[in-house]
């Protein structure tokens, strides 16, 4: 019979002892190794109710950051959203206002800020570009949601609240 390649793999069928066609070994040692498990160290843990103690280096959820008055930092320059590599971020920007100087701490703000956490990699790289230190990628895990609209995220999930 011709054949397609030269790879052949020769199949011994040898005739199973006793004890093989009992299975009980078999079964024991595979019980024998489930219980091993059962007595090891944990791997997992009961998330939501108890959480990891992430790294130092961990990068969760973006926050928008106020100054120690309690102005907005941002002065919408776009350079996070120039050094986005997924193109998550957009915004637009506002003068500022007579009178708005206790809201904003220079001339220039962001009207809109708009992250969408589904193209967001995490990367750090807004943070990194950010000349006035309003952007901090230290907040949580960003939540699962069955909606993808709920993954752009605006001024109100990401501003830090205001000082009281
Ligand atoms: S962390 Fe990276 S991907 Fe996410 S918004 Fe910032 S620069 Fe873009
Ligand atoms: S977060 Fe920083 S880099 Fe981004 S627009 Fe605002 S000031 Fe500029």
């Amino acid at each position: 019979m011709n054949s397609l390649t030269n790879r052949r793999k020769v199949i011994e069928q040898k005739e199973m002892t006793f004890w093989e066609r009992m299975y009980l070994p078999a079964i024991v040692h595979g019980l024998a190794i489930t219980l091993g498990h059962f007595f090891k160290k944990k791997q997992t843990i009961f998330y939501p109710e108890v959480k990891r103690e992430f790294s130092e280096n961990f990068r969760g959820q973006h926050s928008l950051k106020r100054d120690e008055e309690g102005r907005e930092r941002c002065t919408a320059c776009g350079l996070c959203a120039l050094s986005c590599p997924a193109e998550a971020i957009t915004m637009t920007a506002a003068e500022r206002q007579p009178g708005e100087e206790n809201l904003y701490r220079e001339e220039k703000y962001a009207a809109v800020y708009e992250i969408n956490m589904l193209r967001c990699i995490f990367c750090g790289f807004c943070e990194e570009a950010c000349p006035k230190e309003a952007i901090y990628l230290d907040g949580d895990i960003t939540k699962a949601n069955y909606s993808r609209d709920t993954f752009i995220f605006g001024k109100d999930k990401l501003l830090e609240a205001p000082l009281k």
